[in-house]
């Protein structure tokens, strides 16, 4: 038997040959054995954990999709597009208004405030409600703050409706209130605003209210259409409230934002509605503050103390000091809202011409900042395929309006751009158009 002494060089080196290769081995035995655990988990995986996680979905997060607004948002960021997508001003806020944020914070306003709001804020509120509409307010029972009128919607519709009511929607909508009304378990009957002036008929909303109808959602200015609702409209819906016990829950977040003479008339303040109303606003679209998050809820005690319950459990409150330059923000002059109306005009007519010269037939609005355009003219198959062609080979994002349809169809050859934007962002976006 030979010793392991007796080796030779060779002999030694052929075993360390031998032992690195069994430790390569080994190694790429254990790589190729993980990596086929992957494979397998990949391949074969999926679905499995596709189907394990499914459990951890609900059923109310499954019946809707991230929007499509705020995706386009991101889009136009991946592609370097102009965003004409998401109605968010790229101009800045009004200097007094950010000067007393500044201040608030400075002034350590840092802590919650009360949950329906800071008692400044809803005190500016009531004020200006009374000033621009005459309408009453009880600052302490009757007005919420929150989150945006994004939550102002949710926290509303939670409040009110139990799964298996009705809420009637025109359509086309903004398209939070598909994904709020599923959320709360309520049935959705749609109404069309018909182009080109966006009128309902009135046997079609009539049709669409029966007993278990238990709210209306109006959003006037309306977005997308731009459309106005005029006093003999506003009639007729409270008709059928009434007749139909039924709320209107009234998105207004546009209501300073007019053209062409149109008037805003808040449906609250029509006789036998105030009660039965449920009115939505915000901070963001007048004061150009998308991002602060600040909103609020007007409506009787009793409905409020409801929709407060469920503010409180959801955000507890709004930003405390981004509360109180709200209460300097509404208490602008008049001046401020005409001024705001002008200048949007302006940008109105401007946006029109741009989109009329690159071959878009638009709807003029008379409210609201975005316009509706038919792209049937330009042969794509649908506003999604047209959507994409806008956002990667021309540098132009805008919402396709099949987003605003239960039925996608409905919106196939409409698209939707905001012109809340710079003049020098407006006009980049005309050089890009021009492409088309
Ligand atoms: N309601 C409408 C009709 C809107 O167009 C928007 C934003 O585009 C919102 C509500 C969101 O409002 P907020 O920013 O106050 O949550």
């Amino acid at each position: 038997m030979r010793s392991t002494a007796s080796f030779g060089r060779g002999s030694v080196v052929g075993a360390i040959r031998n032992a690195t290769l069994a430790c390569v081995n080994l190694g790429v035995l254990r790589y190729y054995s993980r990596m086929a655990t992957i494979a397998e988990k990949s391949l074969l995986a999926p679905p499995d954990i596709a189907n394990r996680r499914a459990r951890f979905r609900s059923q109310r997060t499954s019946r809707f999709t991230e929007s499509v607004i705020r995706e386009m948002t991101r889009l136009a960021a991946d592609h370097k597009a102009v965003n004409l997508a998401q109605g968010f001003p790229d101009f800045p806020a009004p200097e007094i208004i950010k000067n007393a944020a500044r201040e608030a914070i400075t002034d350590d306003i840092n802590q919650y405030a009360i949950t329906w709001g800071a008692k400044p804020f809803r005190d500016a509120i009531a004020a200006k409600y009374k000033r621009t509409y005459g309408i009453e307010l009880d600052p302490e029972r009757e007005i919420t703050v929150c989150c945006g009128a994004t939550e102002g919607m949710m926290a509303s519709l939670m409040a009110v409706t139990n799964p298996g009511d009705e809420v009637v929607i025109f359509e086309p909508y903004y398209e939070n209130y598909g994904p709020d009304t599923l959320l709360c378990g309520a049935e959705r009957k749609f109404v069309k605003l018909r182009p080109p002036n966006w009128k309902f008929d009135r046997d079609e909303l009539r049709k669409a209210f029966s007993s278990r109808t238990k709210a209306i959602i109006l959003c006037s200015p309306n977005n997308p259409t731009g459309y106005v609702f005029e006093r003999e409209d506003l009639e007729y819906i409270a008709s059928l409230c009434q007749e139909f016990d039924t709320l209107a829950i009234c998105d207004e977040i546009y209501e300073h934002i007019l053209y062409d003479g149109a008037q805003h008339i808040p449906i609250m303040t029509l006789p036998g509605m105030r009660d039965r109303t449920i009115l939505v606003n915000s901070m963001s679209k007048t004061y150009a503050v998308t991002g602060w998050r600040v909103g609020w809820v007007l409506a009787s005690p009793d409905l409020s103390e409801s929709i407060r319950k469920v503010h409180d459990f959801l955000t507890v409150g709004a930003a405390a000091p981004l509360q109180q330059a709200g209460a300097v923000a509404l208490s602008m002059p008049d001046e401020y809202y005409t001024h705001l109306s002008q200048d949007y005009g302006e940008r109105r007519d401007a946006m029109l011409e741009m989109l009329d010269g690159a071959g878009f037939r638009c709807f003029r609005p008379r409210g609201a900042y975005y316009i509706i355009a038919d792209i049937s003219g330009f042969g794509y198959p649908d506003d999604m395929a047209f959507a994409r062609h806008l956002i990667e080979d021309v540098g132009v994002a805008a919402v396709p309006a099949s987003s605003f349809f239960e039925d996608p169809r409905d919106g196939s050859q409409l698209i939707r751009f905001c012109f809340c934007k710079k003049y020098e962002t407006l006009k980049e976006a005309q050089e890009r158009l021009r492409k088309i």
